[in-house]
Order: C-alpha cells, then sequence, then structure tokens
C-alpha cells in the first residue's frame, strides 16, 4: 500500500450511494447487453450479454431492500442473485466477486479506503481460484487483475486511472489465444477478438467509478 493511498480515509458510502451504484451496474449491463452477446457470438455461444442482462435486472428490481442492507450483506445478497440468475461461465464467477466482496466488507464500521481496496484484491483473487484462471489467458481476469493492482496507487485521479486501465486491459485481449471459457475451443481463431467477459468488466468497473468517485 503506497503512503499516499490515504487508506484511513472514511467513504462517505450511504445507502442512497449504494443503491445508485447496483442501479448503475445494472444500466451498463441491460445497455450493452446486445455488444456483450455479439462479442460472445465470436468467440462463444452468444449469450454473455443475455446471462448478464437476465441477472441484473433481476438485481435492478430488488434496488429498494438492497439499499437497506450495510454494505458487507448487500454486496453478498447482490452475488447471490447473479449466481442465481445469471448461468454460463460468467454468472459464478461474478457471483463469487461480489459475494467475496461482501463477506469482506466490514459491516459494523465505517467504510474505510484501505479495506475497500483489501476487500476488492481479495474478491478478484476469489475469481481466479474460482476460474482457475490466470492474467492472459483471454478471460474477465485479464481486467480485473490489472484494475485490482492499480488500486494500490491511490490519489485525486484514481477513479480515471482505473477506467483508463479497465479499457486498455480489455481492448489487450483482441490478440490474446484464450486458454479457458468456451473460447479456448476455438485455439487460434479465438485470437482477434475481444473477450466477451474482459468486455463486462470493464463496463462494471467503468459504473462503478463513476458513482463512487462522488463518495469521496
Ligand atoms: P459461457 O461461456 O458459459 O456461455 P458466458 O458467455 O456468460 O458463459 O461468459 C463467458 C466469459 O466468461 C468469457 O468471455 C470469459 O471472460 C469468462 N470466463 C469463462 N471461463 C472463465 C474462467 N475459467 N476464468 C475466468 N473467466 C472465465
Ligand atoms: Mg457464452
Amino acid at each position: 500500500m503506497s503512503e499516499n493511498a490515504a487508506t484511513d480515509t472514511i467513504l462517505h458510502f450511504d445507502g442512497a450511494a449504494q443503491r445508485r451504484l447496483f442501479e448503475a451496474l445494472a444500466a451498463a449491463v441491460v445497455a450493452n447487453a446486445t455488444e456483450l452477446t455479439d462479442l460472445d457470438r465470436a468467440v462463444g455461444d452468444g449469450d454473455h450479454g443475455i446471462n448478464l442482462a437476465r441477472g441484473f435486472k433481476a438485481v435492478a428490481q430488488q434496488l429498494d431492500s438492497l439499499a437497506e442492507l450495510p454494505p458487507g450483506p448487500a454486496f453478498k445478497e447482490l452475488g447471490k442473485r447473479l449466481v442465481m440468475t445469471v448461468g454460463g461461465a460468467s454468472g459464478p464467477l461474478y457471483g463469487t466477486l461480489f459475494m467475496t466482496l461482501g463477506d469482506q466488507l466490514r459491516a459494523d464500521e465505517p467504510l474505510l479506503r484501505g479495506h475497500v481496496i483489501d476487500a476488492c484484491r481479495a474478491a478478484v483473487a476469489a475469481v481466479r481460484a474460482r476460474g482457475k484462471s490466470d492474467a492472459g489467458q483471454k478471460t474477465m481476469l485479464d481486467v480485473l487483475l490489472p484494475v485490482a493492482a492499480e488500486l494500490d496507487a491511490g490519489g485525486p485521479d484514481l477513479f480515471d486511472r482505473l477506467i483508463n486501465r479497465a479499457a486498455s486491459a480489455a481492448a489487450a485481449t483482441v490478440p490474446m489465444r484464450a486458454q479457458r471459457g468456451r473460447a479456448a475451443y476455438l485455439g487460434e481463431r479465438s485470437m482477434g477478438h475481444l473477450d466477451p467477459g474482459a468486455r463486462s468488466s470493464q463496463l462494471l468497473i467503468e459504473a462503478a467509478c463513476a458513482t463512487l468517485r462522488e463518495c469521496r
């Protein structure tokens, strides 16, 4: 953790902000579902946007009850919703991401920046373990891992840097050869295509940063 990361800064993340965050995540997925499905048609079975939109529409219908929960239980519930509704490979993986985040966030204290950063890193590590996958294999982890690493530096322009990092990391999956998920069956033919899960991770990070930058 760098010295200027101000890890003990309290984040002003109340129920209203939590509602805005979950709403923004759902809106980003639903608005881009067609693109995600088209990307998955090129390297998979053409359902990534359909899968994720189904899950996040279920989340959008529960915004009122989700907003009332403390952050830990709220993220855990969001993850459970995704596991129950998304399906495919991405449902359990995004479910793991949000459920781990929920487990790690402390419900009974103000949210400290350092806790949130540690929770995000633990959540990405859990996806890596669940997917038995790593950087360079053309998956969502090619966005999640570099963005998690970028969290450490902190600083006033953190959210802009996270958004830029997510965009460049997603683009970097285009030349990769898939080694996990359905795209791996294509071998070399998976090269030259943006990974659908990398793109959905980028969209989620963008939406989260746009909302969270208001909470400082
Ligand atoms: P499915 O492949 O079962 O149809 P989706 O289309 O919803 O599931 O999601 C595909 C995305 O899931 C891929 O683009 C990739 O980013 C991600 N993915 C698949 N398998 C793994 C894995 N083992 N580890 C990490 N991410 C994975
Ligand atoms: Mg698919």
